[in-house]
């Protein structure tokens, strides 16, 4: 075992439980690897208060604010360890498994070597190879040309795609993609067929930023190969970070290729839904699914879903299940091996699979077949199992050279998802973790955008490094314009939330922005800011169109934000030209607004209506400015335009009150 390892966790001085009885004994270990990320003792930060009862608790990540504003002490994560096992990483709950020592380098192609070099132009750091020397590189056998991200990662060489990366991780070096790709922790799912249409570079691993992928596809009742563009477009306008074509219907062929003349994002597949259109699971063989595999890695795919380590043997393990197995591809491959008696067809494939997606650098995603489909499935013998198998189809595909991402649950109980994290970084020796929520309870469909939304922020802080979305139409039908919307939003959320914990210097700063404009109560500002402004814009404009110093949620006298001003100056981000106490008015809603209120149902047609053009005859258009922008008006003036000009909004009887009670 490696020293590091074993550590004995000591809580700083007036952490103790009083209760000496729950106190650990002089024994007590937790076997968690802390390599250089734990902050010594000596470094905690003490909270400034006399108060000896509590302190805060060992952390030393780096602040994810760039400038170091506001007075938080900052991320209780690790601290970062890039180039080591542990990235950037929640620290251990005692019990859980450690991480593995060993990385991509440990699994190279037959006859390959490594040999020591200098400089940091070459492959320094994210090996186990500390006898051979610090920065490594591999040395291939005669002839070898290299094709995929990790063979041109491991010879050294820095490619375009992982300056891109850096470009787009603004807090790593071109060097340190390189070095993370070499060791199996980050891909870089571009193929090169579709690098030649518009794929622009991204890179999915625990070293970059959390990651956020969108499933999509016409099914054999809805959709067409029109509508499945659109939605792409649409999920990435929301920020997806890959697209996932599932269609399971229509022209597959031809959406497929549609949409990846049409991305800018990486697209994934599962081609088994492909090799079985027109013919029986039972027919499937070695020669179909790699035709398959070929036609669609010339075409462009980026990474492929394949469900190789649902074994055999592990089918008897799911018949106590509640639900079974709930991946289609995992539930078709059983049936095969079922039908044949013989062992999956592309586990005993696999390397012949790896050789085809070698050819045009395609990623793999292994699917987990087994995945539980209902809480009382989660973390049982069928899904670790083939878990463990997992492993070591990562370790065969690292050999072949082929980058590889591992796929992971499903609905898991809060408490279970930080094993099922750390247990894959063992196993995997941490390849790329990529998670379907998971959710963490089953009894609300219609919201599994949310159930999930919230274990995927506990994946993501754990472990994982893209989050596959889940839509409120999940279980229920096939996700439509606005399903993808919320499906995208709330696992931006999910993923933001998780790279602030982290500590990932940088993915603060723009909560900080608008924080700011929210103390200054700069509307505008604080809308430009938001992820959603039609929607932030939208909510505000429903209850007081204009823009002054307090909302509709509070009123003026109840305004916690104004009476903090008037206590203290904000350095804020008032709009240039801000006259304290001036109301400003607000803009007419968009189209897109208006329909964001049309969909809440609580305004009248006739409300929205004036809302959407109130301004625009009130207020000249100078300078190509919205006729109503930032334009300041008196309070009084203000007052007397929401009484006698602008809309008098009336929501009391949506909410059941009494006409006279109004919020301000
Ligand atoms: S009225 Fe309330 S919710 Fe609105 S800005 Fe002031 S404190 Fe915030």
């Amino acid at each position: 075992m490696h020293p590091l390892n074993l550590i004995r966790l000591v809580p700083a001085e007036g952490m103790w439980p009083e209760d000496a009885s729950m106190r650990p004994g002089p024994s007590a270990l937790v076997t968690s690897p802390i390599g250089q990320a734990a902050r010594a003792e000596s470094e905690m930060i003490t909270p400034s208060t006399e108060n000896p009862t509590w302190r805060f608790p060992i952390h030393g990540a780096s602040d994810p604010s760039s400038t170091g504003q506001g007075t938080t002490p900052g991320s209780f994560a690790h601290r970062a360890d890039i180039g080591g096992p542990l990235s950037f990483s929640s620290p251990d709950t005692p019990g859980m498994p450690p991480a593995s020592m060993s990385t991509a380098w440990d699994f190279l192609p037959e006859g390959w070597t490594i040999e020591a070099v200098d400089g940091p132009e070459t492959g320094c750091g994210g090996h186990n190879q500390a006898d051979i020397g610090e920065c490594i590189r591999a040395v291939p056998t005669p002839g070898f040309k290299p094709i995929t991200q990790l063979e041109s990662a491991r010879l050294g060489i820095v490619t375009p795609e992982m300056a891109r990366v850096a470009e787009r991780e603004e807090h790593l070096t071109e060097f340190q993609v390189r070095d993370e790709v070499a060791s199996g922790r980050l891909v870089i799912p571009a193929n090169r067929n579709h690098l030649a249409f518009d794929l622009d570079p991204m890179a999915i691993g625990r070293a970059s930023k959390t990651k956020v992928n969108a499933n999509m596809g016409a099914s054999p009742v809805s959709s067409s190969t029109d509508e499945e563009v659109e939605k792409l477009k649409w999920a990435e306008r929301w920020a997806a970070d890959t697209v996932m074509d599932l269609s399971t219907g229509g022209d597959l062929d031809a959406t497929r290729l549609a949409i990846l003349r049409n991305s800018t994002v990486p697209i994934g597949t599962v081609p088994i839904y492909s090799m079985i259109i027109g013919r029986k699971i039972e027919d499937l063989n070695e020669t179909m699914i790699l035709e398959t595999l070929e036609h669609q890695a010339k075409q462009g795919v980026d990474y492929f879903t394949i469900h190789a380590g649902v074994r055999k043997a592990h089918i008897p393990l799911v018949r106590d299940r509640l639900i079974g197995i709930v991946s289609r591809g995992g539930a078709l491959l059983a049936k095969w091996m079922l039908t044949h008696n013989a062992e999956n067809p592309m586990y005993t494939a696999w390397e012949k699979i790896c050789g085809v997606m070698r050819q045009h650098d395609v990623t793999f995603s292994i699917g987990d077949g087994l995945r539980p489909g209902g809480l009382a499935d989660a973390t049982d013998a069928a899904q670790l199992g083939e878990l463990e198998c997992l492993g070591e189809l990562t370790e065969r595909a690292w050999r072949c050279g082929v980058q590889v991402m591992v796929e992971g649950p499903g609905h898991v109980p809060f408490d279970q998802i930080e094993f099922n994290m750390k247990l894959q970084r063992r196993l995997c020796h941490g390849a790329p973790f990529y998670v379907l929520g998971p959710l963490v309870t089953d009894m609300f469909p219609g919201y599994d955008h949310i159930t999930s939304c919230i274990g995927a922020t506990a994946a993501a802080y754990h472990g994982a490094s893209m989050l596959c979305y889940v839509t409120p139409k999940e279980h229920l039908g096939l996700p439509k314009r606005e399903d993808v919307k919320q499906g995208c939003i709330a696992y931006r959320i999910a993923a933001h939330a998780a790279d602030v914990a982290l500590g990932i210097p940088g993915t603060r700063d723009n909560d900080d922005e608008l924080t700011k404009a929210r103390a200054a109560l700069n509307w505008q500002k604080h809308f430009d800011l938001s992820f959603d402004p039609d929607t932030a814009r939208a909510y505000h404009d429903e209850d007081l169109d204009v823009d002054t110093d307090f909302c509709a949620m509070c009123g003026h006298d109840w305004c916690s934000v104004r009476i903090s001003k008037e206590i203290q100056e904000f350095a804020s981000g008032k709009a240039e030209g801000f006259d304290r106490g001036k109301a400003i008015r607000s803009g007419a809603l968009t189209a897109e607004q208006q329909e964001i209120l049309e969909k809440r149902g609580v305004l009248s047609p006739e409300e929205i209506h004036k809302l959407a053009s109130k301004a625009k005859g009130e207020v000249p258009n100078e300078d190509g400015k919205a006729s109503c922008h930032s334009d300041h008006v008196d309070p009084d003036e203000a007052k007397r335009i929401q009484s006698e000009t602008l809309v008098q909004l009336n929501t009391a009887p949506a909410h059941n009150l009494p006409s006279h009670d109004s919020i301000l």
